[in-house]
């Protein structure tokens, strides 16, 4: 907390721009509420001037909402999912939106509202988010890592965002079994591959093809008209469907498997775990502490606390808001 030392109200606008969503906010630095938020779908197919355009409406209308001008805010964060130049001046592409070349991102924003404007990549955002206000508080050392339709990662090394030449903590794309299944990044055998909603649904959509008749994932595939989704295959494992039940513990094993090498790795003092599939906690963690147990060297084991996220979705709106603090 050594950064804002006063206790009156220090507001900014944070920005999430997201594959599926995006996300502004209103953010009291000092409390780490927000005030005032709006979200949108990602208008994916119509290039990064309708995602842009849409972000900046929704920025307008959340400093609306909360009766507040460019005059009440001192400065604008911006998570974005994808890679940007080492001086995070300018995106690069988007993972998801076409047309974002080289677009220097803050500086468009920055005049915009007529405040600063910084950036970082989501991974990181939702670290320095997980860290400041969440279960990370006080740590030194700490390692988030994102469980949702996709894997992501940031690590605070010495109470910093640790970027490395600008990639570091891709987590996700570890290579945890040679000659695994395909990932979205072009090689095989990622975490992610096996661990993120996207994979689990295409496991389980396999699954459900085979699925004989009678078995509860056949019922609930049917239910939705083959639709499987990661949702779905806990579900079924839950109920004990013999496939789910396979396709979920590998999951969340090698996901296990991958938080024990960053632990040896790193010696982090803590492992925070947030995304969209945490809210399956309750199947995720004793996988993954049966992993730890397993697969980390005998010297680290019970070391490194592995904690739940405690923001619980809104660590990257937090984190953005936090750029503007020199993370
Ligand atoms: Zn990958």
């Amino acid at each position: 907390m050594e950064k804002i030392k006063n206790t009156q109200p220090n507001y900014v606008l944070a920005f999430d721009f997201g594959g599926t969503k995006l996300a502004a906010a209103l953010v009291d630095l000092t409390s780490g509420e927000i005030a005032a938020s709006e979200t949108q779908a990602t208008p994916a197919n119509r290039g990064a001037e309708a995602s842009l355009k849409v972000m900046l409406q929704a920025g307008a209308d959340v400093l609306e909402k909360a009766g507040f001008t460019n005059k009440d805010i001192s400065g604008v964060g911006i998570s974005f999912g994808g890679p940007m130049s080492h001086d995070r001046r300018h995106v690069l592409r988007s993972l998801h939106v076409s047309d974002w070349d080289d677009f220097p991102l803050p500086d468009y924003v920055s005049k915009t509202f007529n405040v600063p404007a910084f950036m970082d990549n989501d991974g990181n955002a939702a670290a320095l988010g997980e860290w400041y206000y969440g279960a990370g508080r006080g740590m030194t050392d700490m390692l988030y890592v994102q469980v949702s339709t996709g894997v992501g990662a940031g690590l605070i090394l010495d109470r910093r965002v640790f970027r490395g030449q600008g990639l570091a903590a891709e987590f996700g794309h570890l290579t945890v079994t040679a000659d695994g299944p395909m990932c979205a990044c072009g090689k095989r055998g990622c975490v992610e591959s096996l661990a993120a909603g996207w994979a689990m649904a295409r496991s389980g959509k396999e699954a459900y093809a085979k699925a004989p008749a009678g078995s509860v994932l056949k019922t609930l595939g049917d239910q939705a008209a083959g639709a499987v989704d990661a949702k779905m295959l806990i579900e079924a494992d839950r109920k004990g469907d013999a496939q789910a039940v396979e396709i979920v513990k590998s999951g969340f094993t090698y996901l296990g498997i991958s938080v024990a090498n960053a632990i040896a790795l790193i010696d982090p003092q803590m492992v925070v775990i947030g995304g969209g599939l945490t809210r399956s906690w309750d199947v995720m963690n004793p996988l993954v502490q049966a992993a730890l147990a397993e697969y980390l060297p005998p010297m680290f084991r019970n070391r490194t606390r592995v904690e739940h996220s405690q923001l619980h979705g809104t660590e990257t709106l937090l984190g953005a808001a936090l750029l503007t603090q020199g993370y």
